[in-house]
């Protein structure tokens, strides 16, 4: 059996090791917790929380934007064995509801600016609520009194995190203090980051990629977390800087902002160690603009179900491979499978499996999806792959978005990197479509540039791709609908697609 790694015990143990190191930094006003501050601060909130009646199991809910105190918030939870469940702010009502219904919280904190939303959400759920700030304000006054720790095992959940929702409704993905804890050791050793790294965390703290890929990481191995409260290029080139960051985190699409940027050519990033994409394909030309840029850009691979880093391309491999995802990271375990469970050789093309002490129990009440995530210990990612003989593995594309044309599987995510190589477009995405001759053919919805024509992209096209992975349709799209990391949301597009008013409107 595995030792327990219980978050608040390794806060307790850092805090013995280095307790005036500093833990967390407000990028944006400059405010501070020590690792010693943020222990005694999460211990007042676990009384705060067991004062209002949240015990062991329960869920608090969360409408926040970026802050420290979420961190706080984490690991009072923790010592509660209660699980915090933090909410993507950025959906509607209706889409919150059916969240709020699924994790039940015992309490909903929220910042001001989502007080009418969160008021409506509780009363409809009938759960408590409160300010956020306020409350954190309050408990952190209160004397220290610290209800006992919990004594539950570090299996238990700690925190619920909805998926992005690129493919469907957002899932509460159970993560345990030893998925998470293992999720640090696996990343730190992984990607060679300790005490003396200081990582930027600029994408929301309700996904996975905000909380997990760098901040809980470095805070259980002493490093240093700056939380900025969004993604704002012009600042966090700036914050780079100040903070002396030397990890840094993106989407895809924030690394191409950040490229883009006036400020990008002369701003001072010499403190940084490396950047890292993950969360979606990373186009070849963003790598390559980076390292001329002197910069070194690893890729990752993860996902909310295994800890957001499961995979790793590290820079001497970013020549010989750039475009793949690299290979299993320390602790992760990963196989390539065809549709009978078949392990698939190099070079051919199955679905991605993964195991190890980082991969959750299954998704908080929702036995269905929970059991058809899993094949015995091995997590089924619903991503297709394929590795070349070293075992280097490459993103192929989504098991959803394949289509098949004519009998030969079509993998939209590489019509469109070619679409993307276009200078007649700024956004593309293919999804397949009925074909009465074909069974199913492309259509590619293009975000377009000036000077765009059909007829010079399907040239475009032509020349680099066989003809039954050419797109038959083509719509531009004033946008695409995309996840708040800068995923496209195909299923949303199939549906726009159907619709008759749309394909009039666009055909
Ligand atoms: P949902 O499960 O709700 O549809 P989601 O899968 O996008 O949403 P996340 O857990 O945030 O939710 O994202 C994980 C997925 O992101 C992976 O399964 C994979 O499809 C994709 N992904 C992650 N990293 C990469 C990468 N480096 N290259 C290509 N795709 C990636
Ligand atoms: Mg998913």
């Amino acid at each position: 059996s595995l030792p327990e790694l219980r978050l608040f015990e390794s806060l307790q143990f850092r805090c013995r090791v280095s307790p005036h190191a500093i833990a967390l930094v407000d990028g944006d006003d400059g405010r501070q917790l020590s690792y010693a501050e943020l222990l005694e601060f999460s211990g007042r909130v676990s009384a705060g929380l067991a004062a209002s009646g949240i015990r062991a199991g329960d869920r608090v809910a969360l409408l926040a934007g970026n802050q420290l105190e979420t961190f706080v918030l984490l690991y009072a939870c923790a010592r509660l064995d209660a699980m915090l469940a933090p909410l993507n702010w950025r959906l509607t009502e209706a889409e919150l509801q059916p969240l709020m219904g699924n994790c039940e919280p015992g309490l909903l904190l929220f910042d001001p600016q989502f007080a009418d939303l969160a008021v409506r959400l509780a009363t409809h759920q009938g759960a408590p609520c409160r300010p956020y700030a306020a409350a954190m304000a309050e408990w952190r006054q209160t004397p220290s009194h610290w209800p006992p720790s919990g004594t539950a095992g570090s299996e238990v959940p700690v925190l619920i995190l909805y998926t992005s929702g690129t493919t469907g409704l957002p899932k509460g993905v159970l993560l345990s203090q030893a998925m998470l804890g293992w999720n640090a050791l696996n990343t730190c050793r992984s990607w060679d980051i300790g005490a003396n790294d200081v990582g930027l965390v600029h994408t929301p703290l309700f996904h996975t990629g905000g909380l997990n890929v760098s901040a809980t990481p470095l805070l259980a191995c002493g490093g240093r977390v700056v939380v900025v409260r969004q993604f704002e290029p012009s600042a966090i080139l700036r914050c780079v800087a100040a903070q002396g960051v030397t990890v840094l985190f993106a989407v895809p699409q924030m690394f191409k902002s950040l490229l883009e940027h006036p400020d990008f050519a002369l701003a001072d990033l010499h403190s940084l160690r490396f950047c890292i994409s993950g969360g979606a394909p990373c186009p070849v030309s963003l790598i390559r603009a980076y390292q001329q840029r002197g910069l070194v850009f690893k890729q990752g691979f993860g996902m909310t179900e295994v800890g957001p880093n499961c995979l790793t391309l590290h820079e001497h491999d970013s020549e010989m491979k750039a475009g793949w995802i690299g290979y299993p990271n320390s602790f992760t375990q990963a196989r390539v499978v065809d549709r009978q469970g078949q392990t698939v050789p190099a070079g051919r093309v199955g679905e991605l499996h993964l195991a190890g002490p980082m991969v959750c129990s299954g998704y908080w009440r929702n036995p269905l999806a929970t059991a058809e995530l899993f094949d015995g210990k091995w997590l089924k990612t619903g991503d297709l792959v394929l590795s070349d003989a070293e075992g280097c593995l490459k993103v192929v594309d989504r098991k959803k978005d394949m289509f098949i044309s004519g009998g030969e599987n079509v993998y939209p995510a590489e019509i469109e990197a070619v679409l993307l190589e276009s200078p007649l477009v700024s956004a593309a995405a293919v999804i397949g479509v009925p074909d009465e001759r074909w069974g199913e053919v492309g259509c590619a919805c293009v975000v377009v540039r000036p000077g765009y024509s059909e007829t010079a992209l399907r040239s475009f096209v032509s020349e680099r791709l066989a003809r039954y992975k050419q797109p038959c349709h083509y719509r531009e799209l004033e946008s695409l609908p995309l996840t708040p990391t800068g995923k496209v949301k195909k299923s949303l597009l199939r549906e726009l697609l159907s619709d008759a008013k749309f394909v009039d409107k666009f055909s």
